[in-house]
């Protein structure tokens, strides 16, 4: 069984949360897109070339304890407006999303480039202050001093990098479910998630 779940949105929209939850309940695979973008730039960060990093990527690079630091977000996309990178990595997310047992990707760019043909997609977003919000909680966990008005600029510089990037941008496929997380626990977020898909899954069983 082939079944594919594209989640795209902005960061700390609820995206990675909603994807995981979905693979939990369906027992599909879940890919964190965006922990390939980080893989990429924090070898850069090291000293690699950014194509020959994301050529020579392994499962391996993504277990990297620095990898959702905000600098590792900078990194990721500023290595992900380069189309070059990006071709790189597409063979690798479309073997995840088309592996038998089914599949949730999220990113930015899933249910328009990568997975077109995706079963389900979804588009999560969420306002400025309500991510900046959770970014800043998961952050200030980790040890990270900065204020939540900082890590809100340095959201929206990667949210205006990330659209206006030629290759890709961030955008909803026209056949997306639109979820707005702002005013959502996590659970409701997830339930509406959930719905979507069995919808389709039940159709595709059917
Ligand atoms: O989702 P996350 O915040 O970890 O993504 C880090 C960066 O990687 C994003 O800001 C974006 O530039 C890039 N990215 C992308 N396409 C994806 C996933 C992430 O360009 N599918």
């Amino acid at each position: 069984m082939r079944f594919t779940v594209a989640i795209d949105g902005p960061a700390a929209s609820g995206k990675g949360t909603i994807g995981r939850a979905l693979a939990a309940r369906f027992g599909f695979a879940h890919l964190d897109t965006g922990l390939l973008y980080r893989a990429v730039g924090a070898k850069v960060r090291d000293g690699a070339e950014a194509v020959a990093a994301a050529e020579g990527l392994q499962l391996a690079d993504l277990e990297r304890g620095d990898l959702r630091s905000g600098a590792a977000g900078q990194a990721a996309s500023e290595v992900a407006a380069m189309p070059a990178v990006r071709a790189a990595l597409v063979q690798f997310q479309r073997d995840v999303a088309r592996r038998c047992g089914g599949a949730v990707l999220d990113g930015r760019d899933i249910g328009t480039v990568i997975c077109p043909e995706a079963e389900v997609k979804l588009f999560v977003t969420a306002s400025d202050a309500a991510r900046a919000h959770r970014r800043w909680l998961e952050l200030s966990a980790a040890g990270d001093p900065r204020g939540e008005a900082e890590i809100l600029a340095d959201l929206r510089a990667r949210d205006a990098r990330d659209k206006a990037r030629a290759d890709a941008p961030l955008s909803a496929a026209a056949d997306a479910l639109l979820l707005d997380t702002t005013e959502l626990t996590i659970d409701a977020a997830v339930e509406r998630a959930v719905r979507a898909v069995e919808e389709q899954f039940g159709q595709g069983r059917a």
